[in-house]
């Protein structure tokens, strides 16, 4: 029997969401734990009055407010059904079929999914014994088949982020004919003065494009908003690659509600990044050797140990992420919830 379905596709993992745990304190996906801002939901509903009409397809008032709020021209910013979603057209936009995209690994699980989807080929470079991206390493994986080279920082899943000094050494290296894209979903939660902001800092680099959503700090990730920042011709070219009316009239509306919320989003960040330090500080000394994270979660690099620990965890019924024979990422989320994590943590015989 014939199978339709190209072989590239039949060669992807399956993602097998974890059955759900009843009751279940769940620390897996990143989400911040205290709802939608205020004002959200508010504007969904007046919105949901117009679920019949087609939102606006360009998103204009929404890349108007960011621009707005960053100081870039809307023509340079693009949007997307999360930034997931933007990922994927950036490289229709960017790479031709046979290309190569440069990623360190582990990085996000998307990157080597959205590659094989474009007929790209991915070029992953092992982070650093301390977890963090090997960025001369990566220099040095670039080829004349180089397009893009995706760096991830705060890095999902071990929190470390690029530092200036770093970032800028790389870039210097980086032929001008290859894009290097920023994804910093987690940006908000940065706290080290060592990292740098990548719109206000790099945005105005011919080469840098910088990934940002509205699913982590701004609390939007079931309606599904990401943007980029690059140069007008790239997020011009972007916004012709991407899906149709892939930000539906509510995650417009939503959007807009949300930036309105900045200050309440900063509130609840800071209570997201000083928990990180304590739960972190608890890690580092029951596992030496675990990264400072910069993001909304914690890395346990357990290696062979980590499916152990997250089936542990998920029997004391505390959810995490565990990515076998690598490490367990731990979401953080409200004091409560992380002393729950942290007593299983420590009754962990292992
Ligand atoms: C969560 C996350 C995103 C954002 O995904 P959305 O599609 O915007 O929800 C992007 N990059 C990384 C590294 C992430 O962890």
């Amino acid at each position: 029997m014939n199978n339709l379905v190209r072989a590239e596709v039949n060669s992807l993992p399956v993602y097998v969401p974890s059955p759900p745990v009843p009751d279940a304190i769940v620390l897996a996906t990143n989400e911040v734990p205290y709802g939608p801002l205020p004002g959200v939901s508010e504007a969904v509903a007046r919105a949901v009055a117009a679920a019949h009409r087609y939102p606006d397809p360009a998103v204009a008032a929404v890349r108007t407010r960011l621009g707005a709020l960053l100081g870039v021209d809307p023509d340079r910013i693009a949007t997307g059904c999360g930034s997931v979603g933007l990922t994927e057209h950036l490289i229709r936009t960017i790479c031709a079929p046979g290309d190569e995209i440069v990623f360190a690994w582990p990085s996000f699980e998307a990157y080597p999914l959205l590659s094989a989807i474009s007929d790209v080929r991915a070029v992953q470079v092992p982070l650093t014994p301390a977890h963090e991206h090997d960025l001369p390493a990566m220099a040095a994986a670039i080829t004349e088949r180089t397009a893009m080279v995706l760096l991830c920082s705060p890095n999902n899943p071990t929190g470390t982020a690029i530092r200036r000094a770093d970032l800028d050494a790389f870039l210097a290296a980086v032929p001008s004919d290859v894009l290097v894209v920023l994804d910093e979903a987690y940006h908000e939660f940065v706290t080290d003065p060592d990292v740098p902001d990548g719109v206000a800092e790099y945005g105005d680099h011919a080469n840098v494009a910088v990934l940002r959503t509205l699913s982590k700090a701004w609390g939007l990730a079931g309606l599904r908003l990401g943007y980029l920042v690059a140069r007008p011709e790239v997020a011009g070219g972007v916004r012709k690659v991407v899906t149709a009316f892939s930000v539906n009239g509510l995650a417009q509306a939503a959007g807009l509600a949300a930036l309105d919320a900045g200050d309440e989003m900063r509130r609840r960040v800071a209570l997201i990044t000083r928990e990180r330090e304590r739960v972190g500080d608890a890690v580092t000394a029951a596992l030496p050797g675990s990264p400072i994270g910069q993001g909304n979660f914690v890395w346990l690099p357990l290696g062979a140990r980590s499916a152990d620990f997250g089936g542990f965890c998920r029997d004391a019924g505390v959810v995490v992420r565990a990515f076998a024979g690598s490490g367990v990422r731990v979401t953080i989320g409200t004091p409560e919830q992380n002393d729950a994590f942290l007593a299983v943590l420590a009754r962990w015989p292992g």
